[in-house]
């Protein structure tokens, strides 16, 4: 029976990034602690995916696969859950912060009578037991915490705990369960506004616009850019409230969290909702003609100067660097 229990979000088939990050992560918490990872997969025509969880750490997976799971039900995802949570009596349980995540992780939390801590960014072992790091008051500081009994529960951010070696030799036991499909709510479509574009959360670079680009038509400049890096587009929540863009381009506190390697802020000054989305980026490149504004103060890099001037240079320096390199 597994000792940390992960949520393995799939969609279309596919296993999210952020769900094989919270493999990695158990697996290696559960290397310092002596104990096994499970991974529990819910889906219809899912159950091939195992070796992927097994390949990312995973000991044992267990498997709820059936025609009719194949749209998202929060009841019926945490009933899932909440039976491998009773089975195996975890001392911990991981779910990755996604949308998804967001839904089932305080239904599943109350239905095993467990402690949550939402959007940790990082974990750590102490005394045999978790601690955790998270963000408060919209990312103005971070608090470290510790769980009272078991099991600790906790929603982890995307893109800021490492992917573990990828090993296909490695094996999980496949554990198949059944659950009661039957749920008072169910998704029955789902209408992507974004077709074709790269998930913001699950981006390795972003490019993202603010009100320094004067107007909509203006904003073809910041995805260029993104388009030279193979980036995902961003925006902030000034220029989404313009009619700029759509909502779902929005990062920060009332938008999206991200955690890319790259977050490149084009004419954004960095306000505090801003930051409370993107602060945790591994690098941070900033383009503002004023060399005050705060975004500075959280760059990695800084560049003074006008957007119109520098956007068109740096992507003529992008696409010829990526076509050098093939
Ligand atoms: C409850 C609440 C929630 C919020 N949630 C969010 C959120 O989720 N996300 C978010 O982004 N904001 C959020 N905000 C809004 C936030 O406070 C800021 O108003 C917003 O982030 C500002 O967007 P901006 O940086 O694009 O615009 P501005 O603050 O107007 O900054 C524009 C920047 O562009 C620079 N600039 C101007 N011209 C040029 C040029 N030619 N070249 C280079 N630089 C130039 C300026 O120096 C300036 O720094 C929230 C606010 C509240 C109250």
């Amino acid at each position: 029976m597994a000792g940390i229990v992960t949520f393995a979000e799939q969609r279309d088939g596919k296993l999210r990034r952020a769900s094989l990050e919270a493999v990695s992560e158990a697996r290696r918490l559960a290397d310092a602690l002596g104990t096994t990872v499970g991974a529990v997969l819910i889906g219809s025509g899912v159950e091939g995916l195992a070796d992927e969880l097994a390949a990312h750490g995973a000991d044992e997976v267990y498997v709820f696969d059936d025609a009719a799971l194949s749209r998202y039900a929060t009841e019926v995802w945490a009933r899932a859950m909440a039976q491998v949570v009773g089975d195996a009596k975890p001392k911990a349980v991981l779910v990755p912060f996604t949308a998804m995540g967001k839904d089932l992780a305080p239904r599943l939390a109350a239905k095993v009578g467990a402690g949550l801590l939402s959007d940790v960014v990082g974990l750590a072992v102490k005394d045999g037991r978790l601690e955790a790091r998270r963000p408060m008051y919209a990312g103005k500081a971070y608090a470290t915490v510790r769980w009272e009994g078991d099991p600790q529960m906790a929603t982890l951010r995307a893109n800021v705990f490492a992917l573990g070696a990828r090993d296909a030799a490695r094996k999980a036991e496949v554990v198949k369960g059944t659950v009661d499909t039957a749920a008072r709510a169910r998704a029955t479509a789902i209408h992507a506004t974004a077709e074709g574009k790269l998930e913001l959360t699950e981006a390795q670079v972003i490019v993202s616009g603010g009100r320094g680009l004067k107007g909509p038509e203006h904003f073809h400049l910041v995805e260029e850019l993104g388009g030279a890096f193979g980036a995902a587009v961003g925006a902030s929540r000034a220029v989404v409230d313009a009619g700029w863009v759509d909502h779902q381009m929005q990062v920060g506190q009332t938008g999206k969290t991200v955690s890319p390697t790259l977050y490149v802020a084009c004419g954004i000054s960095g306000a505090i909702q801003h930051l409370a989305g993107m602060s945790t980026s591994k690098y941070i490149v900033a383009i503002n003609k004023d060399a005050d504004a705060p975004i500075f103060k959280v760059a990695n890099y800084g560049i003074v100067g006008d957007v119109f001037e520098i956007l068109p240079k740096l992507t003529a320096q992008a696409k010829a660097y990526f076509a050098a390199k093939g």
